[in-house]
């Protein structure tokens, strides 16, 4: 008989989850807290969602900043081709740009998660809108979830509730309370592809402001020592900075306290300052 899963959260992981664990003949019923699926991916990759790199399993490694080895056995069971391969192969049309990032063709994070709400029904996914309130464990052993106080009954559960980040879209960090309830031990959270806070004030006529070609070179006050160095997009912002640089900056810096970083930012890397004085 098919095991009962449940899988808590309908966002890119727990709708995977379910597809393939109802490929492999599970019975599968995604908990959703929100109205429809997948709120986060809408608003991924400036609404256009950059689902995967185009390159093999060694690079994302090598571009991972922190604990990469983690990753190890997820992409090795799942690759960058086998994503492309999953959604091209349910109706999807991809391609890749610059950096080999890929997106839907019609630039349209709405049609992934389309994609991902019609697969799992063709894959016989039940999707329920409603918050998973427990788990329920007895004898060290899974018995299922609680909707409010009702009680409903799993072999499995799959706990799929995203982060804390952007909690507006469902992820509210149920997932690290249903975690540490079976044994999990919970390590303090750190952001990760943020913007940045500056002392500085930025000028409100700059709020917004999108600057191209920019070289950044971000210093560890306490260590003394250059942590991360980029070129590319860099956005001004009323309460600091933003941009793609920044954002890739930030998952390198991991003790957010006030004041421990420094920015070095050139607008003219190309240029010597004997150019750009004549340049005016
Ligand atoms: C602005 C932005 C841009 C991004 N751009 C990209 C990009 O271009 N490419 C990329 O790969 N990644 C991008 N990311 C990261 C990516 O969005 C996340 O890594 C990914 O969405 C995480 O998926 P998830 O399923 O783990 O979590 P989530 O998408 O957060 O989904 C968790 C789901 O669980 C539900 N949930 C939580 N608790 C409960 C509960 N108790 N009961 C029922 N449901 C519950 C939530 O409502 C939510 O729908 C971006 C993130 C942000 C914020």
């Amino acid at each position: 008989m098919a095991r009962k899963t449940a899988v808590i959260g309908g966002g890119a992981a727990g709708m995977m989850a379910g597809i393939f664990g109802a490929y492999a003949g599970d019975d599968i019923t995604v908990f959703e807290k929100n109205q429809k699926i997948g709120r986060k991916i809408y608003i991924t990759g400036k609404g256009r969602c950059n689902l995967t790199n185009n390159c093999d399993i060694k690079t994302v490694i090598e571009n991972t900043p922190v604990n990469a080895r983690f990753l190890y056995s997820a992409l090795n069971r799942f690759s960058p081709s086998d994503t492309m391969t999953f959604f091209e192969s349910n109706g999807l049309a991809l391609k890749t740009e610059r950096g080999n990032r890929v997106f839907p063709v019609s630039d349209r994070a709405a049609d992934v998660v389309d994609t991902l709400l019609r697969v799992s029904r063709q894959a016989g996914c039940k999707i329920i809108n409603k918050a998973v309130s427990d788990i329920v464990v007895e004898d060290n052993c899974i018995k299922g979830i609680k909707i409010q106080n009702e009680f409903l009954k799993f072999d499995k559960v799959i706990v799929a509730c995203g982060g804390k980040s952007y909690s507006l879209t469902g992820s509210t960090g149920d997932g690290y309370k249903f975690a540490e309830k079976v044994g999990h031990r919970i390590v303090p959270l750190k952001p990760s592809l943020v913007p940045l806070e500056t002392v500085e004030k930025i000028p409100s006529e700059c709020d917004k402001l999108l600057l191209k070609n920019v070289s950044l070179n971000v210093f560890d006050t306490h260590a003394n020592k250059k942590i991360y160095t980029d070129f590319g997009e860099l956005q001004l912002m009323k309460y600091g900075v933003s941009g793609a640089v920044i954002l890739s900056a930030s998952s390198h810096m991991r003790e957010m306290q006030s004041g421990r970083y420094r920015l070095d930012i050139d607008l003219k890397p190309a240029l010597s300052e004997e150019k750009l004085e004549k340049v005016q």
